[in-house]
């Protein structure tokens, strides 16, 4: 690895160029703004590097997938990754324009530093560097970054479905988000998925005075606040049927990965509370990591403002997100939900689907999953974190449900990048350190034969 590395460090000021490049295109898909710009300038970059790229179409902006030429019985490993950033606003907060990428202190301020061009950028020139060093790559790559991460990514399923053939691999690997706060390096086997949905119980066709109607009208408020304790106990427990029988058992090397992970103490800190909620019993870890919950994000209904005001609301509507592990299925468990709300004479509330995404997990002796632990070691220097699954939630089924790889994450960008936030930033140190790993990956990658 040291000449590939010593050419990536050598390189690092032109690396750092162009990739000021792609970050001056504000790719602000919210807005859909230079979208197409910004995935045409990466498509050259990867034609620069010896790939052959194409522009995917959909309703949405394009998507790009990148491939090296075919090496036969060679693993193919696929990066994923986004070229949309968040809006910059407010643009007051921002030292130097979000757009105007400004090197200060070791670090390179501009929006989409590390959210998250100059982590699949870092793919780019570890496939230039590899090929050149020893004339060709040792494997298979496909990079594949999408334009709508960070509006959901409406159309990544149907793009990953239709493309499946040139999609698969034997691993993906996503290099997005933060390494962990004491600056070790992390690798994630697996998200949380997540079933959002809208409650809206409906009374009087109208808000009607409380003096004249109330014990007559029926109220929606108490309707919905009824139905959702008849979702979930005060003890947390959540009794849909169906809800906690479909977690699978935690593995005894996914225990032993949760319990080698430094206790989160920072986040009471962050949240400002002095204990976790839910069930003691279990370490905060899992429950973060690895246990489902039924979360009410949000409750409205009738009169909220200041001083009374004597009124039957005429709706009330809650919308909830349920984060779910494996083996938990969105679409059933909200079949299971409409189903429990009509059984128990919720009949009439109404129950929406907004959002269903499967939870996606690795298991943690997976060959190339292992692979990945051994490449972070060897760019960083120091063993990974290894956590068996994130908290949040990312549509990783659609590689490990829909296309049955293996699934991985692997934060190149430093802790404090501020990502969504003014002043986001990415070090020049983990940008490196990102092409290293990047390296480090496809030769570990292709060392493991089927
Ligand atoms: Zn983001």
């Amino acid at each position: 690895m040291k000449p590939i590395f010593d050419v990536i460090d050598a390189e690092i000021e032109r690396s750092l160029a162009e990739l000021f490049e792609l970050l001056r295109i504000p790719s602000v898909s919210a807005r859909g703004e230079n979208m197409r710009p910004c995935a045409e300038a990466l498509a050259r970059h990867a034609q620069s590097v010896g790939l052959d790229a194409e522009l995917l179409e959909s309703s949405g902006p394009p998507a790009l997938l990148a491939t090296s030429p075919h090496l036969q019985g060679a693993p193919t490993l696929l990066f994923y990754g986004h070229y949309d950033v968040h809006p910059p606003e407010p643009l007051d907060a921002w030292t130097t324009p979000p757009f105007e990428p400004t090197r200060r202190e070791g670090r390179i301020y501009a929006r989409g530093a590390g959210d998250n061009k100059g982590q699949h950028f870092a793919h780019l020139k570890a496939v230039d560097v590899v090929r050149r060093i020893r004339g060709s790559l040792p494997l298979n790559v496909v990079l594949f970054v999408d334009g709508e991460e960070e509006v959901g990514s409406p159309h990544l399923p149907e793009l990953v479905l239709r493309h499946s053939d040139r999609l698969r691999a034997d691993v993906a690997v996503t290099a997005d988000g933060s390494f962990d706060a004491s600056g070790k390096p992390c690798v994630v086997f697996g998200v949380r998925g997540m079933l959002y949905v809208e409650l809206r119980a409906r009374g009087a066709r109208r808000d009607l005075h409380s003096g004249n109607f109330g014990g007559l009208a029926p109220n929606p408020a108490w309707r919905l606040v009824e139905l959702l304790s008849a979702i979930r106990r005060a003890d947390g427990c959540v009794t849909i049927p169906g809800f906690e029988e479909s977690v699978r058992p935690l593995t005894r090397a996914e225990r032993s990965a949760l319990d080698a992970l430094p206790f989160p103490g920072g986040l009471l800190r962050e949240m400002g509370v002095d204990r976790f909620a839910g069930d003691p019993a279990l370490s905060p870890w899992e429950k973060l990591l690895c246990r489902p919950t039924a979360n009410v994000a949000g409750i409205v209904s009738g009169w909220t403002g200041s001083g009374p005001k004597t009124i039957v609301p005429a709706s009330a509507t809650a919308k909830m997100d349920f984060r779910l592990v494996p083996d938990q299925d969105p679409d059933r468990l909200f079949d299971a939900l409409v189903s429990h709300a009509s059984t128990l004479g919720f009949g009439d509330v109404d129950i929406k689907k907004l959002q269903a995404w499967p939870p996606s997990r690795t298991p943690l002796d997976d060959p190339f999953g292992r692979a990945a632990i051994r490449a972070v070691e060897r760019a960083w220097g120091v063993a990974p974190l290894v956590y068996p699954s994130l908290g949040a939630s990312l549509p990783h089924f659609l590689f490990t449900r829909e296309l049955g790889m293996p699934s991985v994450l692997v934060p190149y960008a430093n802790p404090d990048q501020s990502n969504h936030a003014p002043n986001e930033n990415l070090t020049i140190e983990a940008f490196r350190r990102g092409i290293r790993t990047s390296a480090a990956l496809m030769l570990e990658v292709a060392g493991i034969r089927g």
